[in-house]
């Protein structure tokens, strides 16, 4: 088992073809390790840009990548078939600090070969995903690379910040930290039809109070300080991701405002309700 951990520079570019922007990749770099975790053989490549003419700033100020150099690198499509040749026979894992540099690899692959996957890819796994479960970051709350190695006492300041090998070299040393051979393997995942549908899901929060996700019993609000179902004031009304509608208290005489979303996931449907008192101040000022 080989375990290729890949870091991806890229560089936002218009793409007239598709009349919008596209992450075209500048330079590719990898690490092999063996099975005990030992360092094996690296990649490193420059790619030649063949959407964008020119780097942007910031894309030069943090790589340090010259116009000069990605004008000399060699073609993606060539890049990439050394990629699958040095990655080679033996089975292995590709693993990549968050899924954004496969997203990005799908969308380069797609716009300059016209493939819908990566040729190379077998089993994949989200090294930051792992790495927040092992220290029990929240998943709302994203870690860069730099901050992750200086959790766990690597030193940021040996490696070239944002170059693709070396960065890749970091996430290894970071793997190497939180890898536990009791769990590791469960956050491995199989590279198969549902893996590309899931990656390219876009979630979104459903709009039609008919579609069957949508569950009638979450649209309605029984007053908590006294157990009576509320009485609805007002039509729900879509707007904003959220189903709203206003609800009365006949019993401790007061309205509230109910806001439910429903948002679909590719194998999850998350749902939110937030009640807010809306009337209580109003109804005093009325009376005075
Ligand atoms: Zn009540």
């Amino acid at each position: 088992m080989h375990y290729i951990i890949m870091d991806l520079e890229w560089n936002n570019t218009y793409a007239r073809r598709i009349k919008g922007f596209i992450n075209e990749v500048i330079e590719v770099g990898a690490v092999m390790l063996d099975e005990n975790l030992e360092y094996v053989d690296e990649f490193s490549r420059i790619v030649r840009s063949q959407i964008g003419k020119k780097l942007r700033g910031n894309v030069k100020r943090l790589t340090h990548i010259t116009n000069d150099e990605v004008r000399h690198g060699e073609p993606f499509t060539k890049v990439m078939s050394e990629f699958k040749a040095w990655i080679g026979d033996e089975e292995n894992v590709v693993l990549t600090w968050g899924d954004g540099d496969i997203r990005v690899l799908i969308e380069n692959y797609r716009y300059l070969n016209g493939l819908q996957i990566l040729p190379f890819l077998t089993n994949y796994m989200d090294i930051q995903r792992y790495f927040q479960i092992k220290k029990e970051i929240p998943k709302s709350k994203q870690i860069g690379l730099f901050a992750a190695a200086e959790l766990v006492g690597v030193d940021a300041e040996d490696f070239a910040h944002h170059r693709a090998l070396d960065d890749s070299i970091m996430t290894a040393e970071c793997m190497r930290r939180v890898f536990d051979k009791n769990d590791f393997f469960d956050h491995i995942v199989v590279c198969d039809d549902a893996f590309y549908q899931k990656l390219q899901y876009k979630p979104h929060a459903i709009g039609n109070i008919n579609h069957p996700l949508v569950d009638k019993s979450l649209l309605s609000f029984t007053c908590d300080k006294c157990g009576t179902k509320g009485e609805q004031l007002t039509d729900w009304r879509y707007g904003n991701q959220f189903f709203r509608a206003n609800f009365h208290c006949p019993v401790c005489d007061y309205d509230v405002r109910v806001a439910v979303r429903f948002k679909k996931y590719f194998d999850r449907l998350e749902t939110k309700k937030n009640v807010s008192i809306i009337s209580n101040e109003k109804v005093k000022k009325g009376a005075d």
